[in-house]
């Protein structure tokens, strides 16, 4: 796994929350967390970093080795189908959602110190982007707007 951001919080409880919020979220949808969907989103929550496919692979081959890589990318697509986990595509990985389902537009901050990913929400910087290509003529459908530098606490180390 990759570094770990630092925590001054007691992350057993947000994993634990992370999950309790995800059963709720499958089971108001009909969706069915299975184990291993359970367990990959987990190990995605494992840090507030970016977490790639194959280190994902690697931990659930771990527990069984007959796991493949389809095992895990069916398990990412459920999981960024419901809004559980996003994609980070700078790093190659995926990382945590932790408002899922409640904000419609997104940007991360990645820190590059610790692996730190943070979301903004930001409706006015999306429409703004958004009116800046329709202004040339191009259809936007999708933006990915991600910053890397450095978090609050790698800046001021
Ligand atoms: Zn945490
Ligand atoms: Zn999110
Ligand atoms: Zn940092």
């Amino acid at each position: 796994m990759q570094s770990q951001p630092d925590h001054d919080h007691d992350h057993d409880a947000c994993i634990a929350d992370a999950l309790d919020a995800a059963e709720t979220i499958c089971a108001e949808r009909n969706a069915r967390l299975t184990p291993n969907r359970r367990r990959v989103l987990e190990l995605i929550w494992d840090s507030h970093g970016v977490v790639s496919a194959y280190d994902i692979l690697a931990e659930l081959q771990k527990e069984d080795p007959s796991a493949k890589p389809p095992t895990v990318y069916r398990a990412l697509d459920f999981l960024m189908g419901l809004g559980l986990v996003h994609r980070i595509e700078s790093n190659n990985g995926f990382t945590r959602c932790e408002a899922p389902l409640r904000h419609r537009v997104c940007q991360f901050l990645i820190c590059d110190g610790c692996g730190l990913v943070e979301e903004l929400h930001s409706r006015p910087l999306f429409d703004n982007l958004a009116a800046q290509a329709t202004a040339l003529g191009f259809q936007p459908e999708y933006q990915t707007v991600e910053v890397h530098g450095r978090c609050a606490r790698c800046a001021s180390a």
